[in-house]
């Protein structure tokens, strides 16, 4: 029966394949895919783990004590039957074998199948025993954790193409949640679109999603329950609909519009080297986003002028505690600048916590078992502030990178005048620290994000102590109107068109702009062509995106005239509901 599941719309276009379902477990599993050449020895881990867990389950009913005898020991051989019971066994070992899965994550895959069929069974014994099952994973899953190559701290294996690992169907990634960890490991291509039950627009697993321009609905609440492993699903990433299981006719529709899509991606692919010049004739800065060095060729190839914002946090993410040290991220960073031959690179200082949490963490894990408010808490530079050691490193690895290119330092979350000049100190001490050792830099450009509404409402006051700002409105948005970005129970009251954060960035962007300090907006607002023009007319020239959306903001901006524009904002901005207002006024669709 093919079933609708809603959730939304974040990342646009048309996905078709197989579901792959992440299930979410009561331990905290890594979700990877091995190197081919390793399958046999990622079998060989998993019947280790299993027969660690016989052993010890033998062992268990050994010391049952005697009174407790004959119930427990009963148990126990029930957990010993599961465990070697072919349903379990060679299942989880096909996991390994078909589609490359790390062990842990065969292993989950499987119990989350069996779990559904013991829930489907009519004997209320046989469905008690699902417990049972539970808990057996869990153990081998922890004796599999004692070994894993990342628990050591070894890298992940080496990336892997989707057809590496049998199948021609393209997959489809549905889960609970997903860490922005494992999306980086996600990043690798393997996936075609993404559906997961929890999360808001501008949370970074969307992010991700958008980065890598795959359709992908977030906030689909039951959609991971729904789904079974290995069924079609479709994703429309423009309407936020999860198709499971669709009729052949629904099928071949959506095989219709990916093909329009294509074709649409094309037609804008061949503006990618015609400058961004409004018809009135003002020149548009296009920039992207990047999450890794190895983004900088898909910014190139999409026509960007240079990297607005390098999120350097995910350099950080899922390393059980080795961070990267200084030469680690010069290199990162000299990989970048060297790959936009010439073009300026913003990299902005680790913006770790909150949803993007150092190692894996879902963000139930988060909201509920680490930090009272992640969103609140000590993130982003006041992390960094907080591990002096680790920010003088990575100030340091990002001087040396500037004798290769033109690095510009963004730092996020600015909001105290008593940071500001801990961070000046901190890049002098920096500069000095590398005159010793006679290493190169040139000058840096230090920008500030915007995105705490304390600092957008006292920008009059940074103006003097940085070079350029960049505003994130993701964040804007989230502090100004108490919406956790990634919560989609709040996701409809998280508004970009709230007349407060319209207010916060025109502000911002005029008296940067009337400083003659450059300002930018690298939140996932520049990327969204329905803000285009709005922020022409409030005097923004330069917007950094993923470079997925380049050609569609571009293509916005060589038919838009800002003085039309501009002369509109005012009665807008007045407007109880400036997004009405807007369109009337714009016509826009
Ligand atoms: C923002 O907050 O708008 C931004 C660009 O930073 P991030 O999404 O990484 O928090
Ligand atoms: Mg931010």
């Amino acid at each position: 029966m093919s079933i609708q599941v809603f959730g939304l719309p974040v990342s646009r276009g048309v996905a078709i394949g197989r579901a792959v379902l992440v299930a979410s477990s009561r331990v905290d599993v890594a979700h990877y895919f091995i190197d081919p050449t390793q399958v046999l020895d990622e079998i060989a881990r998993l019947r280790r783990a299993r027969d660690e867990v016989a052993e010890e389950l033998v062992a268990l009913k050994l010391e049952v004590p005697e009174e407790a005898h004959a119930e427990l020991v009963a148990l126990l051989d029930v957990h010993l039957m599961l465990l070697h019971d072919e349903m379990l066994a060679d299942a989880t070992k096909q996991w390994i074998l078909e589609r490359h899965y790390n062990a842990e994550w065969a292993m989950s895959a499987q119990l989350e199948v069996l779990a559904r069929q013991f829930d489907e069974m009519e004997d209320d014994y046989l469905r008690e025993r699902k417990a049972d099952l539970e808990q057996v994973v869990e153990r081998v899953l922890k004796a599999l954790m004692r070994t894993s190559r990342r628990t050591r701290g070894e890298e992940p294996s080496a990336p892997v193409a989707p057809r590496d690992f049998g199948g021609d169907d393209q997959l489809i990634l549905v889960a609970n949640d997903i860490a922005p960890a494992d999306m980086l490991q996600f990043k690798r291509g393997v996936f075609t679109g993404f559906v997961t039950d929890v999360g808001g627009r501008t949370s970074h697993t969307a992010i991700v999603a958008r980065s890598m321009d795959i359709p992908a609905v977030v906030g689909a609440r039951e959609a991971s329950r729904i789904v079974r492993q290995d069924d079609w699903v479709i994703i429309d990433g423009d309407a936020g609909v999860m198709i499971v299981n669709p009729s052949a006719i629904v099928l071949e529709e959506y095989r219709f519009r990916q093909r329009q899509i294509e074709l649409e991606r094309a037609r804008l692919h061949r503006l990618r080297n015609t400058p961004a010049v409004t018809l009135d004739g003002e020149r548009v800065e296009l920039l992207a986003n990047i999450e890794l060095p190895a983004d900088a060729a898909a910014a190139l190839e999409a026509g960007a002028v240079g990297v607005g914002l390098f999120r350097s946090e995910f350099l950080f993410m899922n390393r059980q505690g080795h961070l990267p040290g200084e030469e680690e991220q010069f290199l990162s960073y000299k990989a970048a600048v060297e790959a936009l031959k010439g073009l300026p690179v913003t990299i902005r200082t680790v913006d770790i916590g909150a949803d993007k949490p150092l190692d894996r963490m879902s963000t139930h894990e988060l909201r509920h078992e680490h930090t009272l408010n992640p969103a609140l808490g000590l993130r982003a530079i006041r992390w960094s502030l907080a591990e002096p050691d680790m920010f003088a490193q990575q100030l340091r690895a990002l001087l040396r990178a500037s004798a290769f290119g033109k690095v510009r330092v963004l730092i996020p979350m600015v909001a105290h005048l008593s940071e500001v000049a801990q961070i000046r100190a901190g890049l002098e001490a920096a500069k000095q620290q590398l005159q010793q050792r006679g290493q190169a830099f040139s000058d840096v450009e230090l920008g500030a994000m915007i995105e705490i509404p304390a600092a957008a409402l006292m920008i009059r006051s940074l103006l003097p102590h940085f070079d350029f700002f960049s505003i994130g409105t993701n964040d804007l948005i989230q502090y100004t109107l108490a919406i956790d970005r990634a919560d989609e129970a709040v996701a409809h009251l998280y508004d970009p068109w709230h007349p407060a954060v319209l207010r916060l960035i025109e502000q911002t962007i005029t008296v940067a702009t009337a400083a003659g300090k450059s300002v930018s907006v690298c939140g996932e607002m520049a990327g969204d062509p329905a803000f285009t023009e709005v922020l022409l007319a409030m005097g923004l020239r330069s917007f950094s995106m993923h470079p997925a959306q380049i050609s569609a903001i571009k293509q916005r901006v060589l038919r838009a005239d800002t003085k039309h524009f501009a002369a509109l904002l005012n009665n807008a901005m007045a407007a109880d509901d400036p997004q009405a207002a807007w369109r009337n006024a714009a016509g826009q669709r």
